[in-house]
């Protein structure tokens, strides 16, 4: 690990101090569940995720361990809870982000309605700081047991990233390979991208992207075609949008090369190409797959789609 200046040294050291005395307080004490096992809860979750298992409600899924033992939605950690007195140390020196990487649960057995879990939390392990790609950060790791009575009956190893949120203004520094030893990596974090707002104008086009397609207003009245999208031709006055499919080529119209500022889920500087189809509309796009000098004007280019998860593709571009 690297503290670079000496500035950091300190809060360092208190945060290594302060994991090794929570450490060293091994499990927090018992903490009942509010409710035991119950049939109703177990249809709940059972419904919600679709799982007819017959099995169901007389014995309760295992994956359901944490949903006993939650604090509801007004609940407070108890002050011998380790991931809460870490999380206030990381928060007091400014890593005040917080973003799960991993969960590891084992069960021993099913459990059946009436039976009364308690869990046990203990810190187990504090590691940083680390630079990742959502900032500099602490591993945090805990490890709950859930247990009836005396009995063992799950455990769950829960591992948080502490971190310090990058400046909003700030370019975010270059990633750079960590030190070695490698320390856990993270997970590649969920993309956060600017979202578009779907309206009942624009969902055709949004479909489209999901299914592979680039879609060009046509009016229903006269068959121009427009894009962005809108409720009525403009020059028809027509209210019966319909779409045609593009072949998804062109050449750029225009473009620019975006420096500053750094925009979620891009990695600067990125191209924005205005598009002119061979249909004739322009439309706008990330351009990727080419070096931001080497894009002129009149470059042929074909759509790309950039899928960002079930709900959202984007439209790009590449070069042909
Ligand atoms: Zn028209």
């Amino acid at each position: 690990m690297t503290n670079g200046a000496g500035a950091a040294a300190a809060p360092n050291a208190a945060v290594l101090a302060a994991a090794r005395r929570i450490r060293e307080q091994g499990d927090s004490a018992p903490r009942l569940a509010r409710d035991p096992v119950n049939r109703a809860m177990i249809r709940n979750w059972t419904e919600a995720l679709g799982d007819a298992d017959p099995r169901y409600p007389e014995l309760a899924p295992p994956a359901m361990v944490q949903v006993w033992t939650m604090h509801g939605l007004h609940g407070q950690r108890a002050a011998d809870d380790p991931l809460g007195a870490m999380t206030a140390v990381l928060d007091e020196v400014g890593y005040t982000s917080v973003v799960a990487t991993d969960c590891e649960q084992s069960y021993h057995r099913y459990l059946v309605p009436g039976e009364q879990l308690a869990v046990r939390t203990r810190l187990t392990d504090v590691v940083g700081p680390k630079r990742t790609a959502l900032g500099e950060g602490w591993f945090v790791t805990t490890v709950s047991t859930w247990s009836v009575g005396a009995e063992p009956v799950a455990e769950m190893m829960f591992r948080v990233l502490k971190f310090r949120p990058p400046a909003p203004s700030a370019v975010p520094e270059p990633l750079t390979a960590p030190d070695p030893p490698e320390p856990p990596t993270l997970p590649t974090p969920p993309r956060n991208v600017l979202r578009p707002t779907v309206t009942r104008d624009t969902e055709y086009f949004w479909a489209g992207t999901s299914a592979g397609e680039l879609r060009v207003w046509r009016c229903g009245g006269c068959g121009l075609l427009r894009h962005p999208p809108g409720p009525m031709c403009p020059r028809c006055g027509a209210t019966r949008p319909e779409y045609l499919v593009a072949s998804g080529l062109g050449a750029v119209y225009s473009f620019v090369v975006h420096h500053h500022p750094p925009v979620p889920g891009r990695e600067l500087p990125f191209v924005v190409a205005l598009v002119e189809l061979a249909e004739g509309v322009r439309v706008l796009g990330e351009l990727r797959g080419v070096e931001p000098s080497e894009v002129r004007v009149g470059l042929p280019v074909e759509i790309d789609f950039d899928r960002v998860d079930d709900e959202l593709t984007l439209p790009a571009w590449r070069p042909r």
